[in-house]
């Protein structure tokens, strides 16, 4: 799954190190002995917050969102960083960087984080030294450097609703553009393959999130595309995880190469909806 932190940043005042810890500690007692990954601040975009309403942009998904926000605010991005860290003594937590796009970001963020570390060793503040540290795929140039960027990240985990207005160039908020937002149009099933694909061949484990991972129309699909890892809101886990135990891996890899063959997304789509008719009629879709 995904911890979401924003949401402990939506009052005027900013959380403390000591206020997040302590929420942080929650939800990994809650989970423990399973992993808690926590994605450090996702701010901007459509994710405006009150410590930061004068902050307003002409292209805010374009601008100071998320890992950017985070390496420009380096007081905010320190004080979290600590205390995620500082929670990973208590249980079995994983941290995550948003909208990495470059491979500067990837590595400025993993300094601060090293340098966190040490404030911690000198103070004798205990800490999982073996967190793992992923990021995001949310930005098609994260796809195509990924075999760089796998070399200094744990895990890859794919975020979806900002992949696919980012390949599309399609607001995602923006309802004059609804109709472009399209999962299923080819450039993004080719995105997907290949981040899968370098996952997979740098060994690295590969998980997917955003509104489609939880819709079960595309879980034939995305286990085909060689996804194994779905991360979804608990309602839809009930009929995604039927369809996964009823399937096998050889039939969801003959649709996704069908899939990938066509070259409309409206073909995309029947097919889709069809082979989801043929395989579970009663889930209604
Ligand atoms: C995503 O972009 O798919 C994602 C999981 O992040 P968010 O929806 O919070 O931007
Ligand atoms: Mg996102």
């Amino acid at each position: 799954g995904l911890y979401r932190s924003e949401f402990l940043f939506l009052d005027k005042d900013l959380p403390t190190e000591e206020s997040q810890l302590c929420q942080y500690k929650k939800v990994i007692d809650f989970f423990n002995p399973y992993p808690v990954t926590i994605r450090t601040l996702d701010y901007g975009g459509d994710k405006i917050h009150e410590f930061m309403k004068t902050h307003r942009e002409m292209n805010p998904f374009l601008g100071c969102r998320s890992i950017r926000f985070s390496l420009k605010n380096q007081g905010i991005f320190k004080t979290q960083l600590r205390a995620i860290l500082r929670a990973s003594a208590f249980g079995n937590v994983k941290m995550m960087f948003p909208m990495i796009s470059t491979v500067e970001e990837l590595l400025q963020a993993r300094d601060i984080t090293s340098e966190m570390m040490h404030e911690l060793d000198t103070s004798g503040i205990p800490y999982d030294k073996n967190i793992e540290i992923g990021i995001m795929i949310e930005v098609p140039s994260a796809v195509i450097a990924g075999d760089i960027l796998a070399e200094y990240v744990d895990f890859f985990s794919v975020g979806t609703n900002d992949l696919v207005q980012y390949i599309l160039a399609v607001d995602r908020v923006n309802e004059k553009v609804a109709d472009l937002y399209n999962p299923l149009d080819i450039s993004v099933l080719r995105y997907l393959r290949t981040i899968s694909e370098i996952a997979s061949s740098h060994s690295k484990p590969i998980s997917i999130c955003g509104e489609i991972a939880g819709e079960p129309k595309f879980t034939m699909m995305l286990l085909g595309l060689g996804f194994r890892q779905l991360s979804m809101s608990s309602k839809n886990m009930y009929q995604v995880k039927r369809i996964i135990r009823s399937v096998n891996i050889q039939e969801c890899e003959s649709l996704s190469r069908s899939l990938l063959q066509m070259k409309r997304s409206d073909e995309i789509e029947k097919a889709v909806i069809e082979n989801m008719y043929q395989k579970f009629p009663e889930i209604l879709i």
